[in-house]
């Protein structure tokens, strides 16, 4: 199944008419537009002339069979295909270095031979990943510029062809919506953007039941990370500490003080970005950890 990019959302909300219902177990095909809706064609065109009702579009949301609340998604990204030209975008007052920025300005980058070609001297070799990414929340919709439990706008670059992504279900079939492509983005996505662009997304799509584990949960093949979003950094720090360990303690089985101490020892505590309503981090911790223990299979 394939879903065009313009069948898509702007809230991840219980309200929301699927485009498409799938089963379990299904792999599908979902294209998106880039964060600004595909509206910048030009390097000429002001910021204020684009129409904000339309950024951040998420296509979907897709309806899986058999989701009930309680379940868990598994979305395991098998592919991302991206455009050939990519959109930055900065001016004052935007992202971490908007208060030194006099000026506005739109950059479109061709993708050549898998680099985002920057300028003459800098070609950078492309990762694409996921900028949003969720569920329906269980209860009033949240904007699809907004990350949360849910999912959402995470700006994880770590969400890449190969990962699995866990995600809560809070309604009935899930309701997935997916947009917001990277190229290539930093950790920070400082400038409140990455080289966005628009592309599509294979993933297939399995209902879990019965099984607690903290949420949003990433899996590569590298490292497991807990992801989690907050109004501070701090905050969401504690909160992707926290449910690392209780992964470590409930589900993996480590003593409380011995898995602090691993955390402490090998975990990796990250920033995802700094420039959305929320802050997102992710705890990262090396997969063979794991593997020293028999922990339920993801
Ligand atoms: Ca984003
Ligand atoms: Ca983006």
């Amino acid at each position: 199944m394939r879903i065009k990019s313009h069948r898509c959302i702007f809230s991840m909300s219980k309200d929301n008419e699927p485009v498409a219902k799938v089963d379990s177990g299904d792999t599908l095909v979902i294209e998106t537009c880039d964060c600004f809706g595909d509206q910048i064609t030009s390097e000429d065109q002001t910021i204020g002339t684009l129409d904000f009702d339309i950024v951040n579009p998420a296509t979907g949301p897709i309806y899986i069979e058999d989701a009930e609340p309680g379940d868990i998604l598994k979305v395991e990204i098998l592919d991302i295909k991206i455009g050939e030209r990519g959109v930055f975008l900065t001016g004052p007052n935007l992202g971490t270095l908007g208060h030194i920025i006099k000026e506005e300005q739109i950059k479109l980058v061709e993708i050549d031979n898998d680099r985002v070609i920057f300028n003459d001297k800098i070609h950078i070799p492309i990762e694409p990943m996921i900028g949003v990414i969720g569920t329906a929340p269980k209860g009033q919709g949240i904007s699809t510029g907004t990350p949360g439990e849910h999912g959402g706008n995470m700006d994880c670059k770590r969400i890449t062809k190969g990962s699995t992504l866990y995600l809560p279900i809070n309604v009935e079939g899930a309701l997935l919506a997916i947009g917001d492509l990277h190229a290539v983005m930093g950790d920070g996505e400082v400038a409140v953007c990455g080289v966005e662009i628009a592309g599509e997304v294979t993933v297939k799509v399995t209902v879990i039941k019965n099984l607690e584990i903290p949420l949003p949960l990433l899996i590569d093949d590298k490292r497991i990370m807990a992801i989690a979003s907050a109004q501070t950094l701090d905050e969401a720090s504690i909160i992707a500490t926290e449910n690392m360990h209780r992964l470590l303690t409930h589900i993996v089985g480590l003593e409380v003080n011995e898995a602090v101490m691993l955390l402490s020892a090998i975990g990796d505590l990250r920033i995802c970005q700094i420039v959305d309503p929320l802050m997102t981090v992710r705890m990262e911790l090396p997969l063979w950890v794991l593997e020293k223990y028999d922990y339920p299979a993801l």
